[in-house]
């Protein structure tokens, strides 16, 4: 798939004010800093798409934005920075879990990790929660340019081998590059094939 047009839609902070579920969904997710928004920015070729940004945690926000007029992709706010509050912790699951159990058009969450760093606890519960609620999710190991390839297949591998101690089978995953634009092509076939499910 070639996008030939992605724009911005509406952000909020309730799923009810989302766009119709008239199309299909998926949404992006991860540790703030994991490489978010430069990946929204690579799949869709805009470089201001998704706001980068170094500060952790800023967006909180759903944010829509509509794919060649057939599909939504929906920036989701980070979670497991280190300097929330309490509240803010709690405001961020109390709204990303409500969307995310309620949207009926959500065909895929992708959850976003770290390429270079062992599991995090922060998301091995995440993706526990989203089994135990059947909502359908791929990883997306972030950042392999960061590192040699070997370092990365084997960082991908240690995760892995710590998810099978919870999950019978793996996610389908995906390593990326927002730098080299690895990982591309085939997220977006993935999306594809989705669509015309
Ligand atoms: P977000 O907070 O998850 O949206 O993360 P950002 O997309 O803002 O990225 C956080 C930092 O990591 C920024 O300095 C990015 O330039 C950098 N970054 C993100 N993706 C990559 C990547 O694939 N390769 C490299 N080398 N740096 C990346």
């Amino acid at each position: 798939m070639k996008i030939e047009q992605a724009t911005f839609v509406i952000s909020n902070t309730d799923y009810k004010k989302c766009p119709q579920p008239d199309k299909p969904e998926y949404a992006f997710i991860g540790r703030s800093n994991v490489g978010k928004s430069s990946l929204i920015n690579m799949l869709t070729g805009k470089s201001t798409l998704a706001k980068t940004s170094q500060k952790p945690g800023k967006t909180q926000l759903i944010n829509h934005f509509l794919i060649n007029d057939s599909w939504y992709l929906v920036d989701l706010p980070g979670y497991g920075w280190a300097q929330a509050s309490k509240a803010d912790k709690e405001k961020w699951t109390q709204m990303t879990r409500t969307y995310l159990r309620h949207r009926e058009n959500l065909l895929c969450v992708f959850v976003l990790i770290d390429s270079r760093h062992e599991a995090q606890n922060v998301d091995l519960e995440f993706m526990q929660w989203l089994g135990e609620s059947q909502i359908p999710f791929a990883i997306i190991f972030t950042k392999a340019d960061k590192q040699s390839k070997t370092r990365t297949v084997q960082n991908v591998e240690a995760i892995q081998t710590k998810m099978l101690e919870f999950w019978e089978e793996l996610p389908v995953s995906f390593t990326t590059s927002a730098v080299s634009n690895e990982g591309k092509e085939e997220i977006l076939s993935y999306i594809s094939s989705l669509n015309e499910t």
